[in-house]
């Protein structure tokens, strides 16, 4: 089974027309003449890649003082509500779903509990959410093709398979295949993508968020997991087998502690939630502390705690430092539920990036970005618009 449709009805079909539709979603409104001129593209190439955009009703021309519609002072603009995408974020314990406009604003958000991890039942749990999302409003119904589905761990965008999930427990789970078979039925016809949640979001901030303007950029999330997304000239690296950026599972800490992964002294398994919980409870001898009492325990001055949140921030600042020595990003956005304790080890994190970057990759900005949980479902509605651009 084909999990993903081939209808044709992408209207981004040429290179060039990927380059102006890209530049007015990231920049517009913006005249052809700016478009021609930030992207290199000629003046006739980029009234030539427009016209299909326009009469599908996906870019529009506004009027402009120096001339009429159609004259290339007219500046294009998106016309964000031509489709609506959705987005679902698939936890360990929720699904968070949106639905979101072609510029990825956020129109509506709902949160559902799951009642298990079981493939079958976060299928009905996606599938009812996406029934839920668009009831919402008869023109989401109408104009919606495309769903994003993201998870964490390893995920084959191509095939729709998850490859393994480590907080689902999961391996090789044709979701985006379930996911069509299910939500398809009647008249629905929805293209179902899936992809890992890191990803997803890196591709919502590099048209939207702080990745804008940036030739590259690495978004590193810290949490449950440990993730990072990369962008390297323009374009977000997907690895060939599907799997780069895995910042969380580089060895750190020699022949550390063993990580869920089956390797050992990963960043994750020093800096994860889980791993410094683990690491509090056995410091502590408190075998019932929570995440939430680690936190307060440390700031009240705890020293044992302190020292576990200072290990993560060595890890995590080595673990950065890997990175920005192998791909020179101009920038890093630290981001995730993690960022909650970041005063607990935002020295150690500087301090060792600042001491293993090697000469100028240690140049590279750190940028702190809260990241509220409806934002990884709009990372899914995002690779829901990347849709548009695979025909
Ligand atoms: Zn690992």
């Amino acid at each position: 089974m084909t999990p993903r449709r081939q209808s044709g009805r992408a209207p981004v079909t040429s290179p060039a027309a990927a380059t102006v539709f890209t530049t007015v979603l990231t920049q517009g409104p913006v005249s052809r003449v700016d478009v021609a001129r930030r992207t290199g593209l000629s003046s006739a190439a980029v009234t030539k890649a427009s016209r299909p955009l326009i009469e599908a009703g996906y870019l529009v021309e506004m009027d402009s003082a120096q001339g009429g519609v159609g004259r290339p002072a007219s500046p294009l603009d998106l016309r964000a509500d031509r489709e609506f995408f959705l987005g679902v974020k698939i936890t360990d314990r929720e699904l968070i779903g949106v639905v979101t406009d072609l510029r990825s604003q956020i129109l509506v958000t709902k949160f559902h509990q799951l009642p298990s991890r079981k493939v079958d039942a976060v299928v009905d749990g996606v599938s009812e959410m996406v029934t839920e999302l668009l009831a919402e409003s008869k023109a989401y119904k109408q104009r919606t093709h495309c769903v994003g589905v993201t998870v964490a761990g390893d995920v084959d965008r191509e095939s729709g398979f998850v490859r393994y999930s480590p907080f689902l427990h999961w391996r090789d789970v044709p979701l985006a295949g379930l996911l069509a078979e299910k939500i398809n039925t009647g008249k629905t016809d929805l293209e179902i993508t899936v992809d890992n949640d890191v990803k997803a979001i890196t591709v919502a901030e590099r048209w939207f968020g702080n990745g804008v303007g940036a030739d590259s950029f690495a978004l590193v999330t810290l949490g449950t997991g440990i993730g990072c997304g990369l962008v390297v000239n323009g374009g977000v690296v997907t690895g060939s087998h599907g799997v780069a950026g895995e910042i969380g599972h580089i060895p750190v800490f020699g022949d550390g502690p063993l990580c869920h992964c089956g390797a050992t002294g990963c960043v994750e398994a020093i800096a994860s939630t889980d791993a410094i919980v683990a690491q509090a409870r056995t410091a502590t001898g408190e075998p019932g502390l929570t995440m939430e009492e680690v936190i307060t325990g440390a700031r009240l001055g705890d020293a044992a705690l302190r020292r576990v949140f200072a290990r993560a921030g060595v890890a995590i600042g080595r673990g950065l430092a890997a990175m920005a020595n192998l791909v020179g990003p101009e920038r890093i956005i630290v981001s995730g539920e993690g960022l909650d304790a970041y005063d607990l080890f935002a020295d150690e994190i500087r301090e060792t990036f600042a001491t293993q970057a090697f000469g100028a990759a240690a140049h590279c900005e750190l940028i702190l970005r809260p990241l509220p949980f409806e934002e990884w479902a709009r990372g899914a509605a995002a690779i829901a618009v990347q849709t548009l651009f695979i025909s």
